[in-house]
């Protein structure tokens, strides 16, 4: 059973890749019958934004991402809480002389970044002209009586290999230049308490947690000869590296990685506030993550284990068209009452007001949903996201349809209709008007009054004569749908009218006579 976990930092933005780095850890634990951790690495105090932790729990949350284990004998889950554990073993490793104390002034690092660029060594930055690396006892017993700032530095094995060579999970054997730097472990802090840096926490961590696998961002592949190097002087068995390669998008000739900066879908928080339905987002990251996508129905893919080995080493481009197109084969999969569930969850978040309006209207809410969608066999794909349904289908609501057609006479000149026709037209319809349950006969009344009024029985007829008719059939039909829809494009008519009912038919037909 693997052990897996994501580590991420509440600097107050979650980028999607985060969730698809989550996904795929909480896959692999959950196939293998293991445990998905979620661990708050919140020790850089001054990246760190209020309340971020809980921002990147709620977006988890949305899709299905919790933690299995949220707290518990391997906890507390937030670095900043673990203080003691990472002082035991820096204590652990100073006893031990793996580590030391470092009094180096700001002044004194400068010093020593330039003597390092300026021999062109290709390792050995930090333990080569290292300062405090042998100082003796005297020396360091004076600065701590001087009250001087110190860190705790590791002390780089000096016996080891120029290169190491490593295994990763998806990328197979891989050879890096070892570390020679003496890397810090504990940061200087103004608290009593001093924080790790993200490498030994890293270690100590995923060693306490029991991590098995440690699958994070490909940024990390270069920092593996020390995270081994800490693993070994700490006397921790090693755990298992997977790097995965980050999302990308395309741009005019080529691709680049998802920018937070400069790509809106590179967070978290677009897929909620746009509204994408979670297995959908979840079916396309795990599509991306091995390569299949559209290959098998989304319930087989969502069930169907991700194995490390199908990774590819190059990173996936994310494609919003694609996600929006099983965004709506999704929904279209699914019934009208839990739409209707799905988009009110959405719009209570997004859209108070919409929210009201589909509590106070549920059951014309749900009838409208299913125009089109309940039995018949291929259900209508106008809903890619849940934002999709204002716009859609928010004019089957009395209140919210004036809104959305705008003012009438707007709607009549964009009909290219002679206002006195439209509204002799419209009347006749009216005055003849029977709310019929069967579709052909309703239709009919179009035609009838279509016919009263001398619209041509048929577009090509009108096209041949065009100076003797109003219109044709087709722009008396699109008269009725601007009346009941305010838009020139909807679905079937007759679905339409039989679920606004008679009044409300009437009610819309005469602000148009
Ligand atoms: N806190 C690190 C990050 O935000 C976690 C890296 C890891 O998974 O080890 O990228």
């Amino acid at each position: 059973a693997m052990v897996t976990r994501l580590g991420p930092s509440p600097t107050g933005f979650v980028h999607i890749g985060g969730l698809y780095v989550g996904m795929i850890n909480k896959d692999l634990a959950a196939s293998t019958g293991g445990t998905y951790l979620l661990r708050i690495e919140d020790t850089d105090q001054a990246r760190e934004v209020e309340g971020a932790a809980e921002q990147f729990g709620r977006a988890f949350g949305y899709f299905g991402l919790e933690a299995d284990e949220p707290e518990g004998e391997y906890g507390p889950y937030y670095q900043s809480q673990r203080e003691t554990l990472y002082l035991t073993f820096a204590r652990e490793l100073l006893r031990e002389g793996k580590a030391y104390l470092c009094f180096a002034t700001p002044e004194e690092l400068t010093d020593i970044r330039a003597r390092q660029e300026a021999s062109k060594a290709p390792t050995g930055y930090y333990g080569r002209w290292a300062i405090w690396r042998n100082a003796t006892d005297e020396q360091l017993q004076t600065a701590l009586d001087e009250g001087r700032p110190y860190v705790v530095r590791f002390r780089t094995p000096e016996d080891g290999d120029r290169r190491v060579s490593f295994d990763d999970a998806i990328r197979g054997k891989l050879q890096h230049e070892a570390n020679r730097n003496d890397v810090v472990i504990l940061k200087s802090s103004a608290a009593a308490l001093r924080l790790p840096t993200y490498h030994f926490a890293h270690a100590v961590d995923d060693h306490l947690m029991r991590v098995t696998h440690v699958i994070r961002g490909e940024e990390w592949i270069s920092s593996v000869p020390l995270h081994l190097q800490l693993f070994d002087a700490l006397g921790f068995e090693r755990v298992t590296y997977a790097h995965i390669a980050p999302l990308m998008k395309t741009i005019s000739g080529g691709k680049r990685k998802l920018s937070k900066r400069k790509d809106p879908e590179a967070g978290v928080d677009f897929y909620i506030e746009q509204g994408f339905p979670a297995p959908a987002v979840q079916y396309y990251l795990r599509g991306l993550a091995n390569g299949r996508l559209a290959e098998v129905p989304l319930e087989q893919a969502l069930s169907t284990p991700l194995e490390l080995g199908e990774f590819g080493v190059a990173g996936p481009l994310v494609d919003l068209v694609k996600l929006e197109g099983m965004s709506a084969d999704y929904i279209a999969s699914l019934t009208s009452p839990q739409v209707y569930d799905q988009v009110l969850i959405w719009a209570e978040r997004f859209d108070p007001e919409l929210a009201t309006v589909l509590k106070a209207e549920k059951d014309l809410a749900v009838k409208a949903i299913g125009v089109e969608r309940e039995g018949v066999e291929n259900p209508r794909k106008d809903l890619r996201k849940w934002s999709d349904f204002g716009p859609q289908y928010g004019f089957f609501l009395p209140t919210v349809f004036p809104l959305i057609a705008g003012p009438t006479d707007e709607r009549v000149t964009a009909l290219n209709v002679a206002p006195e026709v439209v509204t002799a037209f419209v009347n006749t319809f009216i005055e003849g008007y029977q709310h019929l349950e069967d579709q052909p006969e309703w239709f009919n009344q179009i035609r009838e009054a279509a016919a009263k009024n001398n619209f041509a029985p048929s577009p090509k007829e009108f096209k041949k004569n065009p100076d003797a008719y109003p219109g044709s059939i087709r722009e008396a039909s699109q008269l009725i749908r601007v009346a009941l829809t305010g838009s020139t494009r909807s679905p079937d008519l007759h679905a339409i009218a039989v679920v606004l009912g008679q009044d409300e038919v009437l009610r819309r037909l005469r602000s148009l006579a």
